[in-house]
């Protein structure tokens, strides 16, 4: 019988969640919508020296605002939870008792002191010290004491950890979907601490495959940083005797610099300016700020086509896709093994396409809070909107609306001094005062009758038409930039048009005549 498909989107809380997390959860959501799956979000916190308050909010608030539905979870509920690991201490430790029980682990009291002196012996001899099957008979540990000190011990309260007991020399077999078989030999897996008493606890590892198989989860679809640990998962899962229902392995490329070599870091997106998170993080602890795409002016559709085609294609030369069109493209047939360069200039470029589709009473609201924060009010949404709208087309972010169309909401402080040179000549300001009886002449400022009406003035004077409609140009926007003149002046009022031509001809010092 097919399984259902279950996937679990399964992040640690220490911190905000990194772009590859992100793609990691998108992958398992179009995987599962792709397949009328369940999305399970399980929030791994067994570690609790690297908890982060705030992280798991913020996992939430990031998914949310991607589009990434869940299932089951904390929040949502379900029938498999409860879905925070820290509030399932009981099952597991009575799964770690199922292996210590039938001979699979064992428990050991070794100091962090031995261990680290045993580390530094192996290091004298140029050997690294691993506790497995070649060293776990000279250690401290149920099977060298005798079961009577061992409970003693415990009774006591001495801590100690459970290891797992791994039989040297076996292959150890993954089929990944992506990578294909991958054999490993199991006497270079050391025996894994799957349990500390120190805050009954159990390690990533163990908690990991117990509700993976617990909440029936059919495929495991996860960073490549986790396929070293797949073969230990492997051993689990026999272990446990749960082989017929393993999930299926996935391990995702890793998302690499945009130049050079090596994984993602933190640092390139700060050398080269673009963010590693979703949203705008605030370190609790450093007070540091990280920037956010939410928070950079990007659309979360662009976000999550960009991510989407960091390992995957779609196998024809398609880019533009929204959600619905990757859950009906997508497939681990077409995602590739090596590592994706992180081109975030095509996030941009995502980004512009996403921007140009959205209707400008949406990028009007988007772009309220830009306005806001440089203290420009009063401006109506649909003043907004058609502003953006004349300009969109040279943006890629949201704020680069501003760069384009800044002049809509404020008179020029400057005048470009380049234009000024070329356009700005003695007779201008009269020109200017002429321009202005014009204008105010005018019966409407619609922009093709104020065109005409322009237009016919500069030809019947003999005016040169490139130097007069750049004077103005320079008078209402402050550069000879922007879109189409009688469109800017159409939507702005009327006695604003004249007022800022009255200030260039006072502002800007007119050169003497040749
Ligand atoms: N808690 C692990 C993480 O933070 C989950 C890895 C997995 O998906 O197995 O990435």
């Amino acid at each position: 019988m097919q399984r259902k498909v279950r996937v679990r989107f399964a992040p640690s809380p220490t911190g905000p969640l990194h772009i590859g997390g992100v793609r990691t959860a998108l992958y398992n959501y179009i995987f599962a919508r792709k397949h009328g799956g369940d999305m399970i979000l399980r929030i791994e916190d067994t570690d609790s020296n690297r908890f982060v308050p705030g992280a798991e909010e913020y996992i939430n608030e990031s998914l949310k605002w991607l589009g990434i539905e869940i299932d089951e979870g904390v929040r949502e509920g379900g029938p498999f939870g409860p879905y925070k690991q820290s509030e399932r201490r009981d099952i597991y430790r009575d799964h770690v008792k199922k292996l210590l029980d039938a001979g699979k682990a064992y428990i050991a009291f070794d100091s962090a002191e031995t261990l680290a002196a045993k580390r530094e012996e192996a290091e004298k001899e140029k050997k690294t010290f691993q506790y497995d099957a070649s060293t776990r008979m000279e250690m401290e540990n149920s099977l060298t004491l005798p079961p009577e000190e061992v409970e003693a011990r415990i009774a006591r309260g001495d801590q100690y950890v459970v290891r797992f007991l791994i039989e040297p020399g076996r292959d150890v077999v993954v089929d990944d979907l992506i990578r294909g078989r991958v054999t490993i030999n199991s006497s270079i897996l050391d025996d894994k601490v799957l349990y500390k008493s120190a805050d009954d606890l159990p390690t990533y590892h163990l908690a990991n495959i117990v509700d993976d198989h617990l909440m029936e989860v059919s495929h495991v679809i996860r960073g490549e940083e986790w396929l070293p640990s797949a073969p230990l998962h492997v051993l689990l899962y026999e272990a446990f005797g749960w082989t017929d229902t393993m999930p299926q392995f996935v391990h995702l490329p890793l998302l690499l610099k945009p130049v050079g070599n090596g994984k993602l870091s933190k640092r390139d997106g700060d050398k080269l300016g673009f963010p590693v998170f979703p949203l705008e993080w605030h370190d609790p602890k450093s007070g540091e700020i990280s920037s956010g795409y939410r928070e950079n002016g990007y659309l979360p559709e662009a976000v999550v086509n960009f991510l989407a085609l960091l390992g995957w294609n779609p196998g024809d030369d398609s880019e533009l896709m929204d959600m619905e069109e990757l859950i009906n493209k997508f497939s681990f047939d077409h995602c590739s093994k090596s590592g994706a360069k992180f081109d975030y200039k095509k996030g941009m470029w995502f980004n512009h396409e996403y921007l140009m589709q959205r209707p400008d009473d949406e990028l009007a609201e988007l772009f309220m809070p830009v306005l806001e924060e440089k203290g420009i009010t009063g401006f109506t949404p649909e003043y907004v909107a058609r502003a953006v709208g004349m300009v969109k087309g040279r943006a890629n972010l949201i704020p680069d609306l501003w760069e384009q169309g800044d002049f809509f909401f404020r008179a020029p402080e400057t005048y470009a001094e380049k234009d000024v040179r070329k356009r700005w000549s003695a007779d201008t300001p009269r020109i200017m005062e002429e321009l202005i009886g014009v204008i105010e002449g005018l019966p409407d400022m619609s922009s093709a009758a104020a065109e005409k009406e322009v237009l016919g003035w500069i030809e019947s004077k003999g005016y040169h038409l490139g130097n007069v409609m750049n004077a103005f140009r320079l008078a209402v926007v402050g550069a000879c930039r922007g879109p189409h003149m009688f469109d800017i002046t159409e939507l702005m009022p009327r006695e604003e048009v004249v007022a800022r031509i009255r200030r260039a001809i006072e502002r800007i010092p007119a050169p003497a005549a040749e």
